[in-house]
């Protein structure tokens, strides 16, 4: 008999009530709609629903600088105004303002990916989902793109200090680049990102040429792909370069980012995506049995990313949803249908066969490169790691890397705590 996936799914309500302001486009409220519908298909008595614990300030700083943690936790929209070189130094204002309770909503969608990486590390579940984080600009100094603290990185680090490889993989409209900005140098994480490139897109990263350095070489993917792709173009593709990368990678454990942009429809995105295409994806990945941590990211249009996330979670606990959405407490989003099904759009697909098939032979050639190169594919979890920083081009590279080999080794936190982590409390910063 086969044994069902145990699912942890994190949740906390004070995500949803945060505000970036009236002409922001990220609604932080899609994460409440999304996990209404949820309840209303009653997918929580298939799974485990946990309140993910808030991320402490030395959590964060295990891959951000703990200056750009500090000023986070410190800065309120009153005070902002004393401190412009700092609010310029950290990438914040127009697209990442500073809102009332920012640093506590990052500490909460931080601390559930945190908490699903370590019920991964620990068996507990099988997959493990936070709506709320997958926010993959954000950089180890700065914020970018909506995007303040890391939660990618900082799961993948903790999944790091269990498995020896760690798949990333990235569906969002944009660029996953801070993800792929921390992992370019190492061979312990492939990162593989699917998203709209060209005429000046945000964050304007992400040329297929670009495919990681030094020991990280070959283990940065970019599918740079042009408006419009549709669900048998994008699925079948991603399909391919999946099913090759873990065939070839062998990943302990994948990341997936579900940024909902991709959709059709989206207010800042310019792919044609149905709800069931994107969830495909899910579906595919799903399949292969490898621990399995699921985040939400962009998506724009909101009643669309609701529905897209909740049909997810669907895929995820292997349970179809009927297209009729029960009544609930925002039942009045979905009007006038009320209806899961978002129909693709009437647009031009401008990825052609030949670009596609291009994109498809570049990609495996890469590949075959790791196929024929000793790494740590068969290794078991290296007793320690480092991750390269990037902020220190001033240096040429080989100072660079004694640099990194000096000051950034992170030991494998052998003693893990649960519970007993008190330390972590005192964070002295005011
Ligand atoms: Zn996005």
């Amino acid at each position: 008999m086969l044994e069902k996936d145990r699912i942890a799914y994190f949740y906390d309500g004070d995500v949803g009530n945060v505000y970036f302001g009236p002409n922001h486009p990220m609604k932080p409220h899609r994460l409440c709609m999304t996990h209404h519908l949820v309840l209303s298909y009653e997918l929580h008595k298939k799974m485990e629903i946990y309140r993910p614990h808030k991320a402490y300030p030395t959590e964060l700083a295990q891959f951000h600088s703990a200056d750009y943690v500090e000023f986070l936790h410190r800065i309120t929209p009153d005070t902002q105004h004393l401190y412009e070189n700092e609010l310029r130094r950290y990438n914040l204002g127009e697209d990442c303002p500073v809102f009332d309770n920012l640093f506590e909503f990052c500490q909460i969608y931080a601390g559930g990916t945190l908490d699903a990486a370590r019920r991964l590390n620990h068996k507990t579940c099988d997959i493990a989902i936070n709506w709320a984080g997958g926010l993959h600009h954000a950089k180890k100094c700065e914020a970018s793109g909506f995007c303040y603290i890391n939660d990618l990185v900082l799961g993948i680090l903790e999944l790091l200090k269990y498995h020896a490889r760690v798949l990333y993989i990235d569906i969002d409209v944009h660029h996953g680049d801070g993800v792929e900005e921390a992992f370019y140098f190492t061979d312990r994480v492939m990162t593989v990102s699917f998203h709209k490139y060209g005429d000046f897109f945000f964050p304007g990263t992400g040329d297929i040429k670009d495919i990681g350095e030094r020991e990280g070489k070959y283990y940065a993917i970019n599918i740079p792909l042009k408006d419009g792709i549709d669900d048998s173009c994008f699925t079948r593709l991603f399909k391919t370069v999946i099913a090759k990368v873990v065939e070839t990678y062998l990943p302990g454990a994948i990341v997936l980012q579900c940024g909902a942009d991709s959709l059709a429809r989206d207010r800042l995105g310019c792919f044609n995506l149905s709800i069931e295409g994107h969830a495909e994806c899910v579906k595919f990945v799903k399949k292969f049995n490898i621990p399995l941590l699921v985040t939400g990211g962009g998506g724009y249009t909101k009643e669309n990313v609701a529905r897209c996330w909740a049909v997810e979670t669907g895929v995820l606990l292997d349970t179809e949803l009927p297209n009729e959405i029960p009544d609930n407490e925002y039942i009045k989003y979905f009007a006038p249908d009320y209806t899961l099904k978002v129909s693709n759009l009437n647009m031009d697909n401008l990825n052609s066969k030949s670009y596609l098939s291009s994109i498809k032979v570049q990609v495996m050639e890469s590949l075959r490169a790791i196929q024929h190169a000793p790494g740590v594919q068969m290794q078991e979890v290296p007793p320690d790691f480092y991750i390269p920083d990037f902020d220190e081009d001033e240096l040429d590279p080989d100072e660079r890397v004694d640099q990194h080999t000096q000051d950034k080794q992170i030991h494998r936190d052998d003693e893990y705590y649960e519970g007993d982590n008190d330390n972590d409390h005192e964070d002295g910063a005011r």
